[in-house]
């Protein structure tokens, strides 16, 4: 990976910090909620949540 600085970095590693709060809050979820945790898969809510990180990590590559 290359080092990037300046404006650049910044923007980057805000875009990075969104995607590490949109991923944490959908850990959070998974762990808390009875339907993720015994189902093996996304509830609704979750199901929302992973779409938010995507978007996160979709304008950090874009
Ligand atoms: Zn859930």
């Amino acid at each position: 990976m290359t080092e990037r600085t300046g404006p650049v970095q910044a923007q980057y590693r805000a875009g990075e910090q969104a995607v590490q709060a949109a991923y944490a809050e959908f850990i959070r979820h998974t762990q808390a909620c009875a339907e993720c945790r015994t189902g093996g898969m996304d509830c609704e809510v979750a199901a929302q949540l992973r779409q938010v990180w995507r978007k996160a990590k979709a304008a950090v590559v874009a």
